[in-house]
């Protein structure tokens, strides 16, 4: 909704009136075809029917657009504070108007006294409070309660009917804080339960990187030992003893086996305490390359 038209100083020009309110436009938007209207009234049309409010196209809430040249020249008219009614006589730049109305002299005020309803002007709700209003307080009572007493309850004030009303006006509160309390407590054990399972996959994901940072540990620390061990070239003679040879084979060749794919070829598994494999420094997983001579 804009602005009314009787707010400004001087008479506005027709493109500055939204189509739609009939009042000065407030954050001006522009369709497609080029109409502009307020923000407030032309998202209120679109969010029932898909097209200009002046009917020429279809279009989308999308399709919008800020006309930051006629908002700063609408930003530069002349307008009466909103309290104008109440005694503000303050014209301004409508871009002052907003920080001028936080402030007005003639803003309305609830009196904060318990029991008086009365709404008064900024400027003058201290005084109202403080000399005029019969709710004020004024002297705790003499005669034993120890209650406050208001400017209204001091002529006729009685200690007993005075305190039950007290006591239930305290009652209320409490339950009124009560019923916070509880609103509070389930906000934020809804709050906790959100964070834990935020921290659990945290967790899951500090382990996952910490595995993963194990294992290429494992693997770096595996590649030099296995090349080292397949660079490493040992002749030797073995001689067999007392029927055997002192060590046990695994392994074998597969038909389409690369050269230096340690799946392939024939490994030592196991070699005898004592025998003659172990005595020509022969060790489990080294591989046999190259066998010269077999003695049977
Ligand atoms: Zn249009
Ligand atoms: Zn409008
Ligand atoms: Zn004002
Ligand atoms: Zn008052
Ligand atoms: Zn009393």
């Amino acid at each position: 909704m804009g602005f009314d038209l009787d707010r400004f100083e001087s008479t506005v020009e027709p493109d500055l009136i939204c189509k739609l309110c009939g009042k000065v436009l407030e954050e001006p938007l522009t369709t497609p075809c080029g109409h502009v209207f307020c923000a407030a009234c032309v998202l209120h049309w679109l969010s029932k029917v898909n097209s200009c409010p002046v009917q020429c196209q279809k279009m989308s809430l999308k399709e919008l657009n800020h006309v930051l040249p006629l908002k700063s020249l609408i930003l530069k008219l002349d307008i009466n504070c909103d309290y104008r009614d109440r005694g503000c006589n303050r014209v301004m730049k409508l871009q002052h108007l907003s920080e001028h109305i936080e402030n007005c002299d003639f803003s309305p005020v609830r009196c904060r006294n318990e029991g008086c309803d009365a709404v008064l002007s900024l400027k003058d709700v201290a005084s109202h409070m403080r000399e005029e209003c019969e709710h004020r307080p004024v002297e705790l009572c003499a005669d034993g309660c120890g209650l406050m007493l208001s400017l209204k309850e001091k002529s006729d004030h009685r200690c007993l009917e005075a305190l039950k009303t007290h006591s239930g006006f305290l009652q209320g509160k409490v339950l009124d804080l009560e019923r916070e309390l509880k609103r509070r407590r389930l906000r934020f054990s809804r709050r906790e339960r959100s964070l834990l399972s935020k921290l659990s996959a945290l967790h899951c994901e500090l382990h996952m990187t910490e595995y993963k940072g194990r294992i290429d540990a494992l693997q770096n620390s595996c590649i030099p030992f296995n090349k080292e061990e397949e660079t490493a070239t040992l002749n030797v003679t073995l001689h067999r003893a007392s029927g055997c040879l002192g060590f046990n084979i695994i392994g074998g060749w597969s038909c389409e086996g690369q050269e230096g794919d340690s799946s392939n070829g024939i490994y030592i598994s196991k070699v005898l305490e004592n025998g003659t494999a172990e005595k020509s420094g022969l060790h489990v997983h080294d591989r046999i390359i190259e066998v010269c001579l077999i003695s049977l």
